[in-house]
């Protein structure tokens, strides 16, 4: 099946990724969000990360023009009837994903196919609750979108084949890496790196060593490019603990436990970047760790 245009649902640090490589691969984006802000502010940060590549050489200028043309913006989720595929990549809880499709289903036209860009949620279950399970999969992309190779790929109980095949292809259009995931809680990525970082912030919770000192250990120490909690602000906190969550809740051990501290940072809206605040402040000209 030969996709043209593009429904994103949800203008955070993931929508915005997607629609960037979705329009600079050609394809026609239409981007929506329940907040007015969100959308203003993808449009800014989309426009900031292709001149960033255009500075580098990546990306020619016109082709960045062509890009911005190829992405309109609405606060009407029917608007995206007659998109071919639609990327939903809204907050990180199974309830707003659930009323996403629920609202999205009247609209559509019977070919669309369906995805959630969701960390850790089960793909079946959102499935299910929809009229097209077989035209339904899990397309994961890593942030930062625009940077990361990475597309997981995650098959539902009935995804069919064509469907399967056809993200394959998309994926290939955009110049990344599909790798296939069964659909268990968090899938690959998250199921081996969501329990390092909530493995780190045990380590700081039981005052075995210092934001500074836990991050610095495993850049010098394991040659990660990032420290955990560093990794874990940018993520999203949220994120974070509602990927634990679902581990927990999903695979029933308590390995997957979260720890209390990133559920009080949580609790406090301290969610990292983008909120400014997290295991580090970043209100000032470098971030400064709270603890
Ligand atoms: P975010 O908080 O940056 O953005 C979420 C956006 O969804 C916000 O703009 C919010 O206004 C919008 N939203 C909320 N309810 C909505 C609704 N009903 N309709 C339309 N928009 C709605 O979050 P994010 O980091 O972009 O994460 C989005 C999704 O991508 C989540 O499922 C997350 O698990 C997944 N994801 C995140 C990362 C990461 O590193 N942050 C990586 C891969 C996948």
């Amino acid at each position: 099946m030969e996709i043209k245009l593009v429904g994103v649902v949800g203008a955070g640090q993931m929508g915005n990724g997607i629609a960037h490589v979705f329009a600079l691969a050609g394809y026609s984006v239409l981007l929506t969000d329940v907040s007015e802000d969100s959308l203003a502010k993808a449009l800014a940060t989309i426009e900031k990360n292709i001149e960033r590549q255009v500075s580098r050489g990546k990306v020619l200028p016109a082709d960045k023009r062509a890009a911005m043309e190829r992405i309109k913006t609405t606060l009407r989720l029917a608007d995206l009837g007659q998109c071919d595929l639609i990327i939903e990549a809204a907050t990180e809880r199974e309830t707003v994903k659930q009323a996403i499709f629920e609202d999205l289903l009247p609209h559509l036209k019977p070919t669309t196919i369906l995805t959630s860009n969701t960390s850790s949620i089960s793909i079946t279950r959102l499935a299910s609750r929809t009229d097209r399970p077989e035209k339904f999969m899990g397309f994961h992309f890593m942030n930062p979108v625009p940077v990361m190779q990475l597309v997981e790929l995650i098959r539902g109980i009935a995804t069919d084949q064509e469907t399967w095949e056809t993200l394959h292809e998309v994926v290939r259009k955009l110049g990344k890496t599909a790798s296939s995931s069964e659909d268990f809680p968090a899938f690959i990525v998250n199921r081996i790196l969501m329990p390092m970082i909530n493995e780190a912030v045990y380590t700081l919770y039981e005052g075995v060593g210092s934001v500074k000192s836990i991050d610095e250990s495993l850049k010098l120490g394991a040659n990660h490019p990032m420290g955990p909690l560093e990794l874990a602000d940018f993520i999203g906190l949220d994120t974070c603990l509602s990927i634990m969550n679902v581990l927990h809740e999903g695979l029933a051990d308590t390995k997957y436990r979260p720890c209390p501290l990133l559920t009080k940072y949580v609790e406090a809206g301290w969610l990292g970047r983008k909120t400014q605040r997290g295991f580090y402040d970043y209100r000032g000209e470098v971030p400064v760790p709270t603890r």
